[in-house]
């Protein structure tokens, strides 16, 4: 007979902090779909506003695209890396949502949300989106715009809210249940895998920091693949 592989966290650990967040940080008001729904429609608005406002884009400034996606998958990392999995003066309100809510209501062993009151432990609060968008985004656009070409900013502000947004589904998809049907794109299964991986406790603070695509993690030699 073989012994029981005793799980880390256990269940009751999982069910006891899962518990705790639905009471203390989920409003019985709270509607998961209207969460999605804000995240969605604020992206969208800012993609289709900066894509009206593009003119006569020249050749060279569709760089801004490869650029700043470039540069957002190393801000995933760094961001995930540095700040969510370490406190840092003045940003312990990302720390604690991700480090100690977000890990602790999703183990590898346990990585399905039961239902969509749950999308409130995976996607960012509102509050944060538009802390980053004012923090991160604006005055970039800013210097960008001042400094080389309008189309330039609105490419990098356009690109950004595509890659967040990205970032934002597939990191929901990767904690709906198994079986449903996301997980079963072409190739979507084995970026989910990394996530898995990812939240194991022993290894969250030292690996698979991009949620979205890996390259930094390949870059920085912090992929793992198991
Ligand atoms: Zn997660
Ligand atoms: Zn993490």
């Amino acid at each position: 007979m073989h012994a029981k592989v005793k799980q880390f966290p256990s269940d009751r650990a999982v069910d006891n902090a899962r518990q705790q967040f639905r009471n203390d940080q989920i409003s019985p008001t709270y509607r998961g779909e209207w969460h999605l729904a804000f995240t969605c429609t604020l992206a969208l608005a800012v993609i289709i506003g900066s894509s009206m406002a593009l003119h006569a884009v020249q050749a060279l400034e569709w760089l801004a695209v490869p650029v700043t996606w470039l540069y957002a998958n190393f801000a995933e990392w760094a961001g995930h890396r540095f700040v969510m999995h370490r406190p840092v003066k003045g940003l312990g309100l990302v720390y604690r949502r991700h480090a100690l809510q977000h890990h602790r209501f999703f183990t590898h062993d346990h990585m399905e949300i039961d239902d969509a009151r749950d999308f409130k432990a995976v996607l960012f609060p509102p509050v944060l989106v538009s802390f980053f968008v004012c923090a991160f985004f604006a005055p970039i656009f800013a210097v960008l715009a001042w400094s080389i070409s309008l189309n330039v900013a609105l490419l990098f502000l356009l690109t950004g809210m595509v890659y967040f947004v990205n970032y934002e589904l597939f990191h929901l998809a990767y904690h709906l249940k198994e079986d449903h049907w996301v997980h079963r794109l072409p190739g979507f299964h084995r970026l989910a895998q990394l996530h898995t991986t990812h939240h194991d406790p022993r290894l969250m603070a030292h690996k698979n920091f991009n949620i979205s695509y890996p390259f930094t993690d390949w870059l920085m030699r912090t992929w793992d693949r198991r």
